[in-house]
């Protein structure tokens, strides 16, 4: 039997506290640190550990056992130089998988080329969701999944209920792909070229920004 993953988040500002909670809820077991100890009070009853200690300080993850975790979160933002710091020692360490929450582009590349297996960048991925969200009603979603391919998740306009797929016929028109069509909460993720629109479907579809770019044109024009 698969023993349960073991995670350890260092930093509790919102978005550590948010990742802590969230795998607690999970069922995970999860370590939670923080220099500061009102922050791990704070976490102490959502958490299976919390502890006050500076992750900056290689002997105190040490003496934690933090090599022996799967994964460990490093949520530290503002202090970049304790997030680089941390993320160097873990690395030096070795055990665990590390992510780590990248405060802009520039810190996100120091973290990649010092070894963070995992860059986040939580508040700039939101801000993109929101925008694309802003620029339509119809807009539902939108998710990168690399410099130049994303995900959008779109609601079937009037102008497009009752049509099939072949006819919507978005590939040869954007050069993007129906991955899925969501229906009531059920998800098909192999939709038929016959599958015809209905009235609150959304469709999942993936392509190169660019092309997806000019598709939420033609839609926020509906
Ligand atoms: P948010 O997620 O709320 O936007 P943030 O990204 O601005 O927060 P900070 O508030 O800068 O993050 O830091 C998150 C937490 O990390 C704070 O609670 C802080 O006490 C903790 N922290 C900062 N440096 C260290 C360190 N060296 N060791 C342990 N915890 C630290």
């Amino acid at each position: 039997m698969a023993t349960k993953k073991q995670f350890a988040v260092i930093g509790m500002g919102r978005f550590g506290f948010s990742v802590a909670d969230s795998l607690s809820k999970m069922g995970y077991d999860v370590l939670a640190i923080d220099s500061d100890e009102h922050r791990t009070q704070a976490v102490s009853n959502i958490v299976t550990h919390a502890v006050s200690a500076d992750s900056t300080d290689e002997e105190a993850l040490r003496a934690l056992g933090i090599r022996n975790f799967d994964v460990v979160v490093v949520a530290i933002g503002e202090d970049i130089q304790a997030s680089i710091l941390t993320t160097l020692i873990l690395k030096d360490l070795g055990g665990p998988v590390i992510v780590v929450k990248a405060q802009n582009e520039l810190h996100g590349k120091v973290l990649q080329k010092i070894g963070a297996d995992k860059v986040i960048y939580p508040e700039r991925d939101m801000g993109l969701r929101v925008a694309h969200h802003l620029t339509s009603p119809n807009i539902l979603d939108y998710i990168e999944l690399s410099e130049e391919y994303s995900i959008l998740e779109i609601r079937a306009s009037t102008q497009v209920i009752g049509q099939n797929l072949k006819e919507l016929n978005v590939r040869a028109k954007y050069g993007c792909n129906v991955m899925a069509i969501k229906r009531e909460g059920k998800m098909n993720i192999s939709p038929d070229a016959s599958d015809r629109l209905s009235d609150g479907d959304i469709l999942v579809i993936v392509g190169h920004k660019d092309d997806l770019m000019k598709l939420e044109r033609a839609y926020a024009q509906i």
